[in-house]
Protein backbone atom coordinates (compact mmCIF):
# COMPACT_ATOMS: atom_id res chain seq x y z
CA UNK A 1 0.00 0.00 0.00
CA UNK A 2 1.17 3.49 -0.99
CA UNK A 3 0.66 6.44 1.09
CA UNK A 4 1.84 9.46 0.38
CA UNK A 5 1.94 12.85 2.39
CA UNK A 6 1.08 16.19 0.33
CA UNK A 7 1.18 19.83 1.13
CA UNK A 8 -1.35 21.02 -0.73
CA UNK A 9 -0.19 24.74 -0.50
CA UNK A 10 -1.80 28.19 -1.95
CA UNK A 11 1.34 28.95 -3.96
CA UNK A 12 3.36 25.23 -3.78
CA UNK A 13 2.17 21.79 -3.29
CA UNK A 14 4.57 18.71 -2.69
CA UNK A 15 4.27 15.37 -1.52
CA UNK A 16 6.46 13.39 0.03
CA UNK A 17 6.68 9.27 0.94
CA UNK A 18 8.39 7.43 3.56
CA UNK A 19 10.88 5.03 2.53
CA UNK A 20 13.81 3.19 3.65
CA UNK A 21 13.51 4.81 6.80
CA UNK A 22 13.19 8.43 5.33
CA UNK A 23 10.94 10.95 4.45
CA UNK A 24 11.35 11.37 0.77
CA UNK A 25 10.33 14.63 -1.45
CA UNK A 26 8.55 13.37 -4.80
CA UNK A 27 10.49 15.27 -7.61
CA UNK A 28 8.07 16.80 -10.47
CA UNK A 29 7.90 16.72 -14.25
CA UNK A 30 10.00 19.70 -13.92
CA UNK A 31 12.73 18.58 -12.11
CA UNK A 32 11.74 19.83 -9.20
CA UNK A 33 9.58 19.51 -6.06
CA UNK A 34 7.31 22.69 -6.06
CA UNK A 35 4.55 22.36 -7.94
CA UNK A 36 2.92 25.85 -8.38
CA UNK A 37 -0.53 25.34 -7.17
CA UNK A 38 -2.30 27.13 -10.55
CA UNK A 39 -4.27 25.57 -13.30
CA UNK A 40 -4.34 26.56 -16.91
CA UNK A 41 -6.67 25.83 -19.64
CA UNK A 42 -5.11 25.67 -22.71
CA UNK A 43 -6.45 27.11 -26.27
CA UNK A 44 -7.68 23.04 -27.14
CA UNK A 45 -9.42 22.59 -23.44
CA UNK A 46 -6.70 20.82 -21.96
CA UNK A 47 -5.25 21.74 -18.57
CA UNK A 48 -1.92 22.54 -17.62
CA UNK A 49 -0.68 22.62 -14.24
CA UNK A 50 2.24 24.03 -12.37
CA UNK A 51 4.80 26.41 -13.54
CA UNK A 52 4.15 26.41 -17.08
CA UNK A 53 0.48 27.48 -15.62
CA UNK A 54 1.74 29.94 -12.91
CA UNK A 55 3.95 31.56 -16.24
CA UNK A 56 0.52 31.81 -18.45
CA UNK A 57 -1.19 34.12 -15.87
CA UNK A 58 0.85 37.15 -17.17
CA UNK A 59 -0.34 35.91 -20.74
CA UNK A 60 -3.55 34.61 -19.87
CA UNK A 61 -5.31 35.61 -17.19
CA UNK A 62 -8.56 35.06 -18.25
CA UNK A 63 -7.62 31.39 -18.82
CA UNK A 64 -5.60 30.96 -15.41
CA UNK A 65 -6.33 30.33 -11.64
CA UNK A 66 -3.73 30.74 -8.64
CA UNK A 67 -4.22 31.57 -4.70
CA UNK A 68 -7.91 29.39 -4.99
CA UNK A 69 -6.93 27.80 -1.95
CA UNK A 70 -7.94 30.82 0.01
CA UNK A 71 -12.01 30.11 -2.04
CA UNK A 72 -11.79 26.26 -0.70
CA UNK A 73 -14.97 25.98 1.12
CA UNK A 74 -16.67 28.58 0.27
CA UNK A 75 -19.15 29.22 -3.24
CA UNK A 76 -16.59 31.01 -5.09
CA UNK A 77 -16.15 29.84 -8.71
CA UNK A 78 -13.99 31.24 -11.69
CA UNK A 79 -14.26 31.07 -15.33
CA UNK A 80 -11.53 29.39 -17.30
CA UNK A 81 -11.83 29.99 -21.21
CA UNK A 82 -15.16 29.09 -21.17
CA UNK A 83 -15.80 26.66 -18.25
CA UNK A 84 -16.58 27.34 -14.62
CA UNK A 85 -14.34 26.00 -11.84
CA UNK A 86 -15.11 25.85 -8.05
CA UNK A 87 -11.33 25.55 -5.79
CA UNK A 88 -11.97 22.17 -5.34
CA UNK A 89 -12.11 21.42 -8.29
CA UNK A 90 -8.75 23.21 -9.37
CA UNK A 91 -7.05 21.90 -6.61
CA UNK A 92 -7.74 18.14 -7.92
CA UNK A 93 -6.43 18.92 -11.23
CA UNK A 94 -3.40 20.00 -8.90
CA UNK A 95 -3.37 16.67 -7.01
CA UNK A 96 -4.07 14.66 -10.10
CA UNK A 97 -0.86 15.52 -11.61
CA UNK A 98 0.57 14.85 -8.35
CA UNK A 99 -0.56 11.82 -7.92
CA UNK A 100 0.84 10.77 -11.58
CA UNK A 101 4.54 12.35 -10.82
CA UNK A 102 4.17 9.90 -7.25
CA UNK A 103 2.82 6.97 -9.54
CA UNK A 104 5.83 7.31 -11.84
CA UNK A 105 8.60 8.00 -9.07
CA UNK A 106 6.88 5.21 -6.93
CA UNK A 107 6.22 2.83 -9.89
CA UNK A 108 3.19 1.63 -8.54
CA UNK A 109 -0.39 3.16 -7.97
CA UNK A 110 -0.95 5.53 -5.15
CA UNK A 111 -4.35 5.68 -3.96
CA UNK A 112 -4.33 7.28 -0.48
CA UNK A 113 -2.72 10.15 0.94
CA UNK A 114 -2.39 12.25 4.04
CA UNK A 115 -2.95 15.79 3.24
CA UNK A 116 -1.99 18.97 5.54
CA UNK A 117 -4.75 21.59 5.49
CA UNK A 118 -4.15 25.26 7.48
CA UNK A 119 -4.84 24.36 11.05
CA UNK A 120 -7.12 27.37 11.16
CA UNK A 121 -8.93 25.61 8.37
CA UNK A 122 -13.15 24.79 9.05
CA UNK A 123 -15.06 22.62 8.73
CA UNK A 124 -15.90 23.39 5.59
CA UNK A 125 -12.24 23.94 4.05
CA UNK A 126 -11.52 20.37 5.54
CA UNK A 127 -14.61 18.75 3.66
CA UNK A 128 -13.65 20.70 0.73
CA UNK A 129 -9.91 19.14 0.43
CA UNK A 130 -11.25 15.99 1.13
CA UNK A 131 -13.59 16.33 -1.70
CA UNK A 132 -10.57 17.62 -4.21
CA UNK A 133 -8.84 14.29 -2.75
CA UNK A 134 -11.51 12.36 -4.04
CA UNK A 135 -12.17 14.03 -7.24
CA UNK A 136 -8.59 13.40 -8.23
CA UNK A 137 -8.78 9.86 -7.30
CA UNK A 138 -7.33 9.74 -3.56
CA UNK A 139 -8.79 8.65 -0.60
CA UNK A 140 -7.85 10.72 2.80
CA UNK A 141 -6.19 8.19 5.12
CA UNK A 142 -6.04 11.95 7.15
CA UNK A 143 -6.39 15.64 7.59
CA UNK A 144 -3.29 17.00 9.03
CA UNK A 145 -2.84 20.32 10.13
CA UNK A 146 -0.01 21.85 8.23
CA UNK A 147 1.87 23.02 12.08
CA UNK A 148 1.30 19.52 13.39
CA UNK A 149 3.06 18.24 10.01
CA UNK A 150 6.08 20.37 10.60
CA UNK A 151 6.38 19.84 14.07
CA UNK A 152 6.65 16.03 13.46
CA UNK A 153 9.33 16.66 11.17
CA UNK A 154 11.15 18.90 13.21
CA UNK A 155 11.24 16.82 15.82
CA UNK A 156 11.60 13.60 14.08
CA UNK A 157 15.02 15.19 12.28
CA UNK A 158 16.18 16.71 15.29
CA UNK A 159 16.06 13.56 17.76
CA UNK A 160 19.35 15.79 20.05
CA UNK A 161 17.11 18.38 20.83
CA UNK A 162 16.19 19.01 23.78
CA UNK A 163 12.79 17.82 25.23
CA UNK A 164 10.48 21.29 25.25
CA UNK A 165 7.85 23.60 23.97
CA UNK A 166 8.18 25.45 20.48
CA UNK A 167 6.33 27.85 18.67
CA UNK A 168 5.72 27.05 15.25
CA UNK A 169 4.81 29.66 13.01
CA UNK A 170 3.93 28.98 8.96
CA UNK A 171 3.81 31.94 7.32
CA UNK A 172 3.22 30.35 3.53
CA UNK A 173 1.26 32.76 0.54
CA UNK A 174 -1.84 32.78 1.91
CA UNK A 175 -2.26 31.59 4.98
CA UNK A 176 -0.48 31.85 8.73
CA UNK A 177 -0.36 29.00 11.42
CA UNK A 178 0.88 29.29 14.74
CA UNK A 179 1.12 26.66 17.14
CA UNK A 180 2.69 26.04 20.35
CA UNK A 181 3.52 22.18 20.58
CA UNK A 182 5.48 20.11 23.52
CA UNK A 183 8.35 17.66 22.68
CA UNK A 184 8.92 14.81 24.86
CA UNK A 185 10.83 11.80 23.47
CA UNK A 186 8.80 10.75 20.97
CA UNK A 187 5.37 12.56 21.79
CA UNK A 188 4.47 15.92 19.94
CA UNK A 189 1.73 17.35 21.82
CA UNK A 190 0.22 20.29 20.08
CA UNK A 191 -0.64 22.62 23.02
CA UNK A 192 -2.78 25.60 21.21
CA UNK A 193 -3.56 27.00 17.62
CA UNK A 194 -4.07 29.94 15.89
CA UNK A 195 -4.06 31.18 12.93
CA UNK A 196 -5.48 33.35 10.01
CA UNK A 197 -6.65 31.87 6.35
CA UNK A 198 -6.14 34.96 4.28
CA UNK A 199 -2.72 36.09 5.41
CA UNK A 200 0.53 35.45 3.66
CA UNK A 201 3.00 36.47 1.21
CA UNK A 202 0.25 37.06 -1.54
CA UNK A 203 -0.74 40.44 1.06
CA UNK A 204 2.66 41.62 1.13
CA UNK A 205 2.93 41.39 -2.92
CA UNK A 206 -0.56 43.55 -2.96
CA UNK A 207 0.60 45.72 -0.93
CA UNK A 208 3.85 46.66 -2.72
CA UNK A 209 1.28 46.56 -6.13
CA UNK A 210 -0.69 49.06 -4.30
CA UNK A 211 2.27 51.50 -3.25
CA UNK A 212 3.62 51.00 -6.56
CA UNK A 213 0.46 52.12 -8.37
CA UNK A 214 0.20 54.79 -5.81
CA UNK A 215 3.72 56.69 -6.36
CA UNK A 216 3.50 55.89 -10.32
CA UNK A 217 -0.54 58.11 -9.90
CA UNK A 218 -1.47 54.87 -11.53
CA UNK A 219 -4.98 53.25 -10.53
CA UNK A 220 -4.66 49.53 -10.02
CA UNK A 221 -8.37 49.48 -11.15
CA UNK A 222 -8.08 50.79 -14.87
CA UNK A 223 -4.50 48.35 -15.11
CA UNK A 224 -5.17 45.45 -17.94
CA UNK A 225 -5.47 41.87 -16.42
CA UNK A 226 -1.96 41.08 -18.13
CA UNK A 227 -0.95 44.49 -16.12
CA UNK A 228 -1.93 43.46 -12.74
CA UNK A 229 -0.50 39.81 -13.16
CA UNK A 230 2.84 41.41 -14.16
CA UNK A 231 2.70 43.97 -11.45
CA UNK A 232 2.01 40.95 -8.77
CA UNK A 233 4.84 39.04 -10.27
CA UNK A 234 7.18 42.16 -10.34
CA UNK A 235 5.95 42.91 -7.09
CA UNK A 236 6.55 39.10 -5.87
CA UNK A 237 10.07 39.01 -7.51
CA UNK A 238 11.07 42.16 -5.89
CA UNK A 239 10.28 41.03 -2.58
CA UNK A 240 12.12 37.59 -2.70
CA UNK A 241 15.15 39.18 -4.29
CA UNK A 242 15.17 41.19 -0.61
CA UNK A 243 15.66 38.05 0.90
CA UNK A 244 19.12 37.65 -0.10
CA UNK A 245 21.64 38.73 2.57
CA UNK A 246 23.43 40.76 -0.73
CA UNK A 247 20.44 42.77 -2.00
CA UNK A 248 19.26 45.89 -0.89
CA UNK A 249 17.02 47.53 -3.01
CA UNK A 250 14.99 45.87 -6.23
CA UNK A 251 13.88 47.87 -8.86
CA UNK A 252 10.19 47.12 -9.97
CA UNK A 253 9.35 47.81 -13.56
CA UNK A 254 6.00 47.54 -15.49
CA UNK A 255 5.35 49.05 -18.74
CA UNK A 256 1.48 49.91 -19.18
CA UNK A 257 0.18 51.70 -22.07
CA UNK A 258 2.84 53.93 -24.17
CA UNK A 259 4.67 54.23 -20.88
CA UNK A 260 7.44 52.51 -18.18
CA UNK A 261 6.38 53.18 -14.50
CA UNK A 262 9.44 52.29 -11.86
CA UNK A 263 9.65 51.47 -8.25
CA UNK A 264 12.61 50.80 -6.39
CA UNK A 265 12.03 48.89 -3.65
CA UNK A 266 14.59 48.90 -0.61
CA UNK A 267 14.23 47.20 2.87
CA UNK A 268 13.60 49.98 4.80
CA UNK A 269 10.43 50.58 2.06
CA UNK A 270 9.58 46.69 2.26
CA UNK A 271 9.57 46.97 5.94
CA UNK A 272 7.03 50.08 6.10
CA UNK A 273 4.50 48.55 3.48
CA UNK A 274 4.68 45.09 5.62
CA UNK A 275 3.96 46.62 8.41
CA UNK A 276 -0.29 46.18 8.13
CA UNK A 277 0.61 42.59 7.59
CA UNK A 278 2.75 42.24 10.17
CA UNK A 279 -0.11 43.95 12.86
CA UNK A 280 -2.16 41.19 11.64
CA UNK A 281 0.55 38.48 12.31
CA UNK A 282 0.96 40.05 15.44
CA UNK A 283 -2.63 39.84 16.43
CA UNK A 284 -2.42 35.92 15.77
CA UNK A 285 0.73 35.84 18.10
CA UNK A 286 -0.83 37.39 20.70
CA UNK A 287 -3.92 35.08 20.65
CA UNK A 288 -2.00 31.96 20.68
CA UNK A 289 -0.22 33.25 23.27
CA UNK A 290 -3.02 34.26 25.33
CA UNK A 291 -3.64 30.36 26.44
CA UNK A 292 -0.87 31.09 29.17
CA UNK A 293 -0.70 27.35 30.23
CA UNK A 294 0.54 26.26 26.46
CA UNK A 295 2.53 29.22 26.27
CA UNK A 296 4.50 29.39 29.50
CA UNK A 297 8.10 28.10 28.89
CA UNK A 298 7.96 28.10 25.26
CA UNK A 299 11.89 27.40 24.29
CA UNK A 300 12.34 28.19 20.46
CA UNK A 301 10.38 30.44 18.13
CA UNK A 302 10.47 28.02 14.59
CA UNK A 303 9.53 29.76 11.37
CA UNK A 304 8.12 27.53 8.50
CA UNK A 305 6.74 28.68 5.30
CA UNK A 306 8.01 30.38 2.07
CA UNK A 307 7.50 33.97 3.83
CA UNK A 308 9.17 33.27 6.40
CA UNK A 309 12.47 33.67 4.38
CA UNK A 310 12.07 37.45 4.62
CA UNK A 311 14.29 38.93 6.78
CA UNK A 312 12.01 41.75 7.92
CA UNK A 313 9.59 39.04 9.20
CA UNK A 314 12.58 37.64 11.40
CA UNK A 315 13.36 41.18 12.57
CA UNK A 316 9.33 42.10 13.41
CA UNK A 317 9.49 38.67 15.26
CA UNK A 318 12.91 39.02 17.46
CA UNK A 319 11.23 42.78 18.19
CA UNK A 320 7.76 41.24 19.58
CA UNK A 321 9.49 38.03 21.22
CA UNK A 322 12.86 39.22 22.48
CA UNK A 323 14.10 36.27 20.91
CA UNK A 324 15.55 35.60 17.34
CA UNK A 325 13.43 32.76 15.66
CA UNK A 326 15.09 29.93 13.96
CA UNK A 327 14.46 29.23 10.34
CA UNK A 328 13.89 25.75 9.72
CA UNK A 329 15.69 24.10 7.10
CA UNK A 330 13.70 23.95 4.05
CA UNK A 331 10.84 26.32 5.32
CA UNK A 332 8.94 25.56 2.25
CA UNK A 333 9.24 22.11 2.46
CA UNK A 334 9.21 20.67 6.36
CA UNK A 335 5.26 20.53 5.96
CA UNK A 336 5.33 18.10 2.86
CA UNK A 337 7.99 16.08 4.83
CA UNK A 338 6.06 16.18 7.67
CA UNK A 339 2.64 15.12 5.72
CA UNK A 340 5.14 12.76 4.61
CA UNK A 341 6.38 10.59 8.28
CA UNK A 342 2.71 11.01 9.15
CA UNK A 343 1.73 8.61 5.36
CA UNK A 344 4.70 6.64 6.65
CA UNK A 345 2.81 6.44 10.48
CA UNK A 346 -0.41 5.40 8.61
CA UNK A 347 1.63 2.90 6.87
CA UNK A 348 2.78 1.30 10.18
CA UNK A 349 6.95 1.74 8.97
CA UNK A 350 8.30 0.38 11.56
CA UNK A 351 10.79 3.34 12.41
CA UNK A 352 8.07 5.32 13.03
CA UNK A 353 6.53 2.99 15.47
CA UNK A 354 7.15 5.10 18.75
CA UNK A 355 6.05 8.54 17.40
CA UNK A 356 2.55 9.38 18.91
CA UNK A 357 1.35 12.83 18.68
CA UNK A 358 -1.86 14.71 19.88
CA UNK A 359 -3.56 17.44 17.84
CA UNK A 360 -6.06 19.82 19.26
CA UNK A 361 -9.03 21.29 17.85
CA UNK A 362 -8.61 24.97 16.48
CA UNK A 363 -12.15 26.23 17.30
CA UNK A 364 -14.77 25.97 19.88
CA UNK A 365 -17.77 23.82 18.65
CA UNK A 366 -21.28 24.65 20.30
CA UNK A 367 -25.16 24.57 19.39
CA UNK A 368 -27.56 27.73 19.20
CA UNK A 369 -28.98 27.74 22.24
CA UNK A 370 -31.52 30.55 24.29
CA UNK A 371 -31.44 31.00 28.29
CA UNK A 372 -35.12 32.30 28.48
CA UNK A 373 -38.05 32.70 26.35
CA UNK A 374 -36.78 36.43 26.48
CA UNK A 375 -33.46 36.14 24.78
CA UNK A 376 -33.54 37.97 21.49
CA UNK A 377 -30.72 36.10 19.44
CA UNK A 378 -29.26 32.98 20.45
CA UNK A 379 -25.76 32.22 21.99
CA UNK A 380 -23.35 29.79 21.39
CA UNK A 381 -23.59 27.26 24.16
CA UNK A 382 -20.20 25.53 23.82
CA UNK A 383 -19.68 21.74 23.85
CA UNK A 384 -15.98 21.56 22.76
CA UNK A 385 -13.74 24.67 23.64
CA UNK A 386 -11.07 25.15 21.30
CA UNK A 387 -7.70 23.59 21.93
CA UNK A 388 -9.53 20.53 23.29
CA UNK A 389 -7.41 17.65 22.58
CA UNK A 390 -8.32 14.98 19.33
CA UNK A 391 -10.00 13.08 19.60
CA UNK A 392 -12.45 14.56 21.90
CA UNK A 393 -16.14 13.80 22.94
CA UNK A 394 -18.21 16.05 25.10
CA UNK A 395 -22.01 16.07 25.57
CA UNK A 396 -24.84 18.38 26.99
CA UNK A 397 -28.82 18.20 27.62
CA UNK A 398 -30.87 21.23 26.50
CA UNK A 399 -34.75 21.23 27.65
CA UNK A 400 -37.64 22.69 25.97
CA UNK A 401 -38.79 26.27 26.34
CA UNK A 402 -42.14 26.29 25.95
CA UNK A 403 -45.28 24.78 26.79
CA UNK A 404 -46.13 21.64 24.65
CA UNK A 405 -43.36 21.81 22.70
CA UNK A 406 -43.00 18.81 20.13
CA UNK A 407 -39.69 19.46 18.82
CA UNK A 408 -36.14 20.63 19.58
CA UNK A 409 -33.57 22.01 16.59
CA UNK A 410 -30.70 22.13 17.01
CA UNK A 411 -28.29 24.58 14.65
CA UNK A 412 -24.64 23.24 15.38
CA UNK A 413 -21.62 26.31 15.12
CA UNK A 414 -17.98 26.33 14.74
CA UNK A 415 -16.23 30.16 16.22
CA UNK A 416 -15.57 32.15 19.10
CA UNK A 417 -17.96 34.64 18.96
CA UNK A 418 -21.04 34.56 21.85
CA UNK A 419 -24.00 35.09 19.82
CA UNK A 420 -23.63 32.33 16.71
CA UNK A 421 -24.48 34.78 14.14
CA UNK A 422 -20.43 35.37 14.34
CA UNK A 423 -20.05 32.19 13.67
CA UNK A 424 -20.04 29.24 11.14
CA UNK A 425 -23.09 27.40 10.92
CA UNK A 426 -22.03 23.49 10.16
CA UNK A 427 -25.29 22.10 10.35
CA UNK A 428 -28.81 21.15 11.86
CA UNK A 429 -30.97 18.46 13.39
CA UNK A 430 -34.28 18.33 14.80
CA UNK A 431 -35.94 15.47 17.04
CA UNK A 432 -39.34 14.59 18.49
CA UNK A 433 -39.73 15.20 22.27
CA UNK A 434 -43.05 14.29 24.06
CA UNK A 435 -45.63 17.25 24.86
CA UNK A 436 -44.79 18.74 28.35
CA UNK A 437 -44.54 21.10 30.71
CA UNK A 438 -41.52 24.00 29.71
CA UNK A 439 -37.85 22.49 30.80
CA UNK A 440 -39.44 18.60 31.58
CA UNK A 441 -38.49 17.08 28.29
CA UNK A 442 -35.00 17.14 26.61
CA UNK A 443 -32.25 16.24 24.35
CA UNK A 444 -28.85 15.02 24.63
CA UNK A 445 -26.24 16.08 22.08
CA UNK A 446 -22.95 14.42 21.50
CA UNK A 447 -20.52 16.37 19.41
CA UNK A 448 -17.22 14.41 18.45
CA UNK A 449 -14.52 16.02 16.63
CA UNK A 450 -12.06 12.85 15.05
CA UNK A 451 -8.62 13.29 14.56
CA UNK A 452 -9.35 15.01 11.30
CA UNK A 453 -11.40 17.71 12.50
CA UNK A 454 -14.47 16.71 11.73
CA UNK A 455 -17.49 17.01 13.45
CA UNK A 456 -19.87 13.87 14.20
CA UNK A 457 -23.15 15.12 15.49
CA UNK A 458 -25.72 12.67 17.70
CA UNK A 459 -28.96 13.63 19.26
CA UNK A 460 -31.31 11.99 21.08
CA UNK A 461 -34.49 13.02 23.09
CA UNK A 462 -36.03 12.25 26.05
CA UNK A 463 -38.78 10.52 23.94
CA UNK A 464 -36.11 7.89 22.82
CA UNK A 465 -35.72 9.68 18.51
CA UNK A 466 -32.49 9.63 17.67
CA UNK A 467 -30.49 11.62 14.77
CA UNK A 468 -26.88 11.12 14.00
CA UNK A 469 -25.05 13.16 11.23
CA UNK A 470 -21.71 13.97 9.96
CA UNK A 471 -21.35 17.81 9.53
CA UNK A 472 -20.75 18.34 5.84
CA UNK A 473 -21.42 21.52 4.18
CA UNK A 474 -24.46 20.55 2.05
CA UNK A 475 -22.69 22.74 -0.79
CA UNK A 476 -19.96 20.44 -0.50
CA UNK A 477 -21.59 17.30 0.41
CA UNK A 478 -22.27 15.18 -2.79
CA UNK A 479 -24.21 11.87 -3.71
CA UNK A 480 -22.86 9.27 -5.01
CA UNK A 481 -24.26 9.82 -8.15
CA UNK A 482 -23.47 13.78 -7.94
CA UNK A 483 -19.44 12.53 -7.19
CA UNK A 484 -19.64 10.31 -10.39
CA UNK A 485 -20.70 13.08 -12.48
CA UNK A 486 -18.08 15.36 -11.07
CA UNK A 487 -15.23 13.26 -10.92
CA UNK A 488 -16.33 12.16 -14.80
CA UNK A 489 -16.30 16.08 -15.54
CA UNK A 490 -12.72 16.56 -13.92
CA UNK A 491 -11.09 13.39 -15.85
CA UNK A 492 -12.82 14.23 -19.18
CA UNK A 493 -10.35 17.17 -19.40
CA UNK A 494 -7.22 15.97 -20.47
CA UNK A 495 -4.00 17.00 -18.34
CA UNK A 496 -1.48 18.06 -20.49
CA UNK A 497 1.58 17.96 -18.38
CA UNK A 498 3.98 21.04 -18.34
CA UNK A 499 5.32 19.76 -21.80
CA UNK A 500 3.31 21.93 -23.17
CA UNK A 501 4.27 22.60 -27.10
CA UNK A 502 6.08 26.42 -27.50
CA UNK A 503 3.33 27.20 -30.41
CA UNK A 504 5.56 30.00 -31.29
CA UNK A 505 8.81 28.49 -31.32
CA UNK A 506 7.67 25.63 -33.61
CA UNK A 507 5.88 28.37 -36.13
CA UNK A 508 9.26 30.07 -36.37
CA UNK A 509 11.19 27.34 -36.51
CA UNK A 510 8.71 26.09 -39.80
CA UNK A 511 8.77 29.86 -41.05
CA UNK A 512 12.55 29.52 -40.88
CA UNK A 513 12.85 25.87 -42.39
CA UNK A 514 11.76 27.02 -45.79
CA UNK A 515 14.58 29.90 -45.91
CA UNK A 516 17.79 27.64 -45.37
CA UNK A 517 19.94 25.65 -47.23
CA UNK A 518 20.07 21.88 -47.17
CA UNK A 519 22.56 21.32 -44.03
CA UNK A 520 20.82 23.60 -41.96
CA UNK A 521 17.54 22.35 -42.42
CA UNK A 522 18.37 18.77 -41.88
CA UNK A 523 19.62 20.37 -38.43
CA UNK A 524 16.53 22.13 -37.68
CA UNK A 525 14.34 18.99 -39.01
CA UNK A 526 16.29 17.26 -36.52
CA UNK A 527 15.55 19.55 -33.46
CA UNK A 528 12.04 19.70 -34.71
CA UNK A 529 11.89 16.13 -34.66
CA UNK A 530 13.71 16.24 -31.03
CA UNK A 531 11.09 18.53 -29.42
CA UNK A 532 8.04 16.18 -31.33
CA UNK A 533 9.66 13.05 -29.57
CA UNK A 534 9.66 13.99 -26.68
CA UNK A 535 6.39 15.59 -26.49
CA UNK A 536 5.14 12.01 -27.50
CA UNK A 537 6.69 10.37 -24.74
CA UNK A 538 5.34 12.85 -22.26
CA UNK A 539 8.83 13.44 -21.01
CA UNK A 540 8.86 16.92 -19.47
CA UNK A 541 12.45 17.15 -18.72
CA UNK A 542 13.49 15.90 -22.22
CA UNK A 543 10.94 18.75 -23.86
CA UNK A 544 12.64 21.03 -22.11
CA UNK A 545 16.25 20.40 -23.07
CA UNK A 546 14.55 19.56 -26.38
CA UNK A 547 13.03 23.02 -26.78
CA UNK A 548 16.32 24.85 -25.72
CA UNK A 549 18.35 23.19 -28.38
CA UNK A 550 15.42 23.97 -30.77
CA UNK A 551 15.36 27.93 -29.31
CA UNK A 552 18.98 27.97 -29.99
CA UNK A 553 19.28 27.03 -33.21
CA UNK A 554 16.03 29.45 -34.64
CA UNK A 555 18.40 32.18 -33.04
CA UNK A 556 21.54 31.20 -34.48
CA UNK A 557 20.12 30.48 -37.89
CA UNK A 558 17.49 33.90 -37.75
CA UNK A 559 21.06 36.24 -36.72
CA UNK A 560 22.82 34.38 -39.81
CA UNK A 561 20.20 35.01 -42.14
CA UNK A 562 19.87 38.72 -40.88
CA UNK A 563 23.53 38.94 -41.47
CA UNK A 564 23.46 37.64 -44.81
CA UNK A 565 20.35 38.48 -47.38
CA UNK A 566 21.53 36.53 -50.08
CA UNK A 567 21.03 33.40 -47.74
CA UNK A 568 17.82 34.45 -47.04
CA UNK A 569 16.89 33.91 -50.79
CA UNK A 570 19.12 30.81 -51.44
CA UNK A 571 20.28 29.40 -48.28
CA UNK A 572 23.64 29.68 -49.66
CA UNK A 573 26.89 31.35 -48.48
CA UNK A 574 26.86 30.04 -45.06
CA UNK A 575 29.38 27.53 -43.41
CA UNK A 576 26.99 25.25 -41.15
CA UNK A 577 29.20 24.23 -38.27
CA UNK A 578 28.36 22.43 -35.64
CA UNK A 579 28.65 24.24 -32.64
CA UNK A 580 25.25 23.44 -31.26
CA UNK A 581 25.09 20.34 -29.49
CA UNK A 582 21.85 18.18 -29.36
CA UNK A 583 20.70 17.47 -25.89
CA UNK A 584 21.71 14.16 -24.41
CA UNK A 585 19.70 11.35 -23.43
CA UNK A 586 19.76 10.05 -19.65
P1 LIG B 1 4.30 28.64 0.79
O1 LIG B 1 2.79 28.84 0.79
O2 LIG B 1 4.84 28.17 2.08
O3 LIG B 1 4.78 27.85 -0.40
O4 LIG B 1 4.91 30.12 0.60
C1 LIG B 1 4.70 30.86 -0.56
C2 LIG B 1 4.95 32.30 -0.26
O5 LIG B 1 6.31 32.45 0.14
C3 LIG B 1 4.74 33.21 -1.45
O6 LIG B 1 4.04 34.38 -1.03
C4 LIG B 1 6.14 33.57 -1.87
O7 LIG B 1 6.21 34.85 -2.47
C5 LIG B 1 6.86 33.56 -0.54
N1 LIG B 1 8.29 33.32 -0.68
C6 LIG B 1 8.91 32.24 -1.20
N2 LIG B 1 10.24 32.40 -1.17
C7 LIG B 1 10.49 33.61 -0.61
C8 LIG B 1 11.66 34.36 -0.30
N3 LIG B 1 12.86 33.89 -0.60
N4 LIG B 1 11.49 35.57 0.27
C9 LIG B 1 10.26 36.07 0.54
N5 LIG B 1 9.13 35.41 0.28
C10 LIG B 1 9.22 34.19 -0.29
Amino acid sequence: MNIIGIDLGTSNTLACVFRNGEAVLIPNGEGGYLTKSAVSVMEDGTIITGRAAKERLLTHPDRTAASYKVFMGTEWDTCLGQQYFKPEELSAFVLRQIKQDAEKFLQEPVEEAVISVPAYFNDNQRCATKLAAQLAGLKVSRLINEPSAAAVYYRWSNPDAEDGKLMIVDFGGGTLDVSIVECFDNIIEILCIAGDNHLGGDDIDAAIAKHFCEVNHLSQTALTPEEKAALMRQAENAKTALSEPETDSSLIKLPAGEKEYMLNLDRELLAKLCEPVFKRVEKVLRRALENKKAARGIRRVVLVGGSSRMPVFHDFLEKLMSARPVIAADPDKIVALGAGVCAGIKERREELQDIVMTDVCPFSLGVATYNSQIDREPHMAVLIPRSSMLPVSHSSRFYTLHDGQEHLRFEFYQGEDYFVSGNLKLGELKVRVPRGIAGSQWAEVVFTYDINGILHVGVESSGGDKRETVILNPNLHLTDEEMKEAMERINSIRLTTEAHRDEQLFAQALSLYERLGDERRAALSRGLELYCGAQDAQDIIAVRRAEEYLKELVERFREELSQDPFAQLYGLGMDWDEDTEEPEDE
